[in-house]
């Protein structure tokens, strides 16, 4: 067999920088989608793929991608600790490696691998985050998760901790298999059953990548797009052997496409036109009167069902309402303090970073399940 490869990384339509990354240096072929301020995020990813493709050049088949992982965790917090400007700053990173008959995935994060065979798409990673954690425990379904404000809360990335635990799956391959690897920038504007469909319906690799990052856009584009696409197909009799893996190599970070932003101009609003009697006035005033009413009333029973967790004094606390003020007026209200320092539950990873605007959560519950997040957090942190 050999692999036939596409790749893309797309800015996206939404984000002034590309922080996603990929790798197709055969035989690894890898996504990282870094996070983090300044440079930070574009630095993460780009760190951890030149730390496992330097890796894999040294050591060959011999490589443990386990090892790999780990070590390019320990690089990106060296790197963060050399350079105040890029503290906090971390990477998903999934790797597939080419083994001739088989596969062996390596994945920490919530970058994806599919495998579709036979016209099937199935995931083959399970997603580190906090929502799917809350899905597996039957807090939340597929379809809310998929929606969740904060579905991009990881449970595990490159560069939080010394230490990272890394799944690491084996699985047969045979030909006529298409993997996927992507970043949530995919997942996250593209349905499932439509990916499955392009996947399906395009045989070429690069096109197939092109497709599926121009329908990312096209759904909003609101995320760095990043999709590596392998083929395995029958061995070419006529290459000679050295030839049949794909020749690139390249680790490519930050990448901005020709397609990168196509930005929506909003136009002026058109004024009003003054028209009608006094009485089309006062019709309008009591309705206006009226829709004020049930909009106060409205937002007061939807600030009750809303929940969030922030920082009270220094200390991780939950609220009712939403974290916002309104000429003025706060729309939360304290509902339960904890003696978290903020300061410690800031230092515990970079997704608690989002404490000092408040991490919204759907319900009282939920809040409760982050404060837990951080609790476990702090407790693992050295
Ligand atoms: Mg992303």
């Amino acid at each position: 067999m050999r692999v036939r490869v596409g790749a893309r990384t797309d800015v996206g339509v939404v984000r002034d920088q590309n922080e996603d990354g990929y790798l197709t240096e055969a035989p690894l072929f890898a996504v990282a989608d870094g996070m983090g301020g300044h440079q930070g995020g574009e630095v993460a990813s780009q760190v951890a793929l030149e730390t496992v493709a330097a890796m894999a050049r040294d050591q060959g088949s011999d490589l443990d991608l386990d090892a790999a992982v780990r070590a390019a965790n320990e690089a990106i917090l060296t790197r963060a600790s050399d350079d105040n400007a890029l503290k906090g700053m971390g990477t998903t990173l999934t790797i597939v490696r080419d083994e001739g008959r088989r596969i062996t995935i390596a994945h920490v994060g919530d970058s994806r691998a599919y495998l579709l065979r036979d016209d099937e798409l199935r995931q083959l990673t399970e997603d580190h985050t906090l929502v799917h954690r809350m899905v597996t425990e039957g807090k939340l379904t597929e379809e809310e998760a998929k929606i969740h404000p904060h579905r991009s809360i990881l449970t595990r990335a490159l560069g939080v901790e010394p230490g990272v635990e890394v799944d690491v799956d084996a699985r047969e391959v045979t030909v006529g298999d298409r993997f996927l690897l992507c970043s949530d920038g995919l997942t996250g504007m593209v349905e499932e059953p439509r990916i499955e469909e392009v996947l399906r319906t395009t045989p070429d690799p690069q096109q197939a990548a092109d497709t599926l990052v121009e329908e990312a856009n096209r759904a909003g584009g609101q995320d760095n797009i990043t999709v590596v696409i392998l083929d395995f197909v029958e061995r070419d009799p006529e290459q000679p052997a050295a030839q049949e893996t794909h020749p690139t190599e390249r680790v490519i970070v930050g990448g901005r496409t020709a397609r990168a932003t196509e930005r929506v101009e909003v136009g002026p609003i058109p004024e009003a036109r003054a028209r009608g009697g006094w009485k089309r006035w006062a019709v309008r005033g009591a309705v206006t009167l009226a829709l004020a009413l049930a909009a106060v009333l409205a937002v007061r029973a939807y600030l009750g069902t809303q929940w969030f967790v922030g920082i009270d004094d220094e200390r991780v606390a939950i609220f009712n309402g939403i974290p916002t003020t309104v000429l003025g007026i706060e729309l939360f209200a304290l509902s339960e303090a904890t003696d978290i320092p903020a300061g410690e539950a800031r230092d515990a990873g970079i997704q608690w970073h989002g404490l000092d605007d408040g991490i919204t959560a759907s319900s009282e519950e939920e809040a409760r399940e982050i404060v837990r997040q951080i609790e476990e957090d702090l407790a693992r942190s050295p």
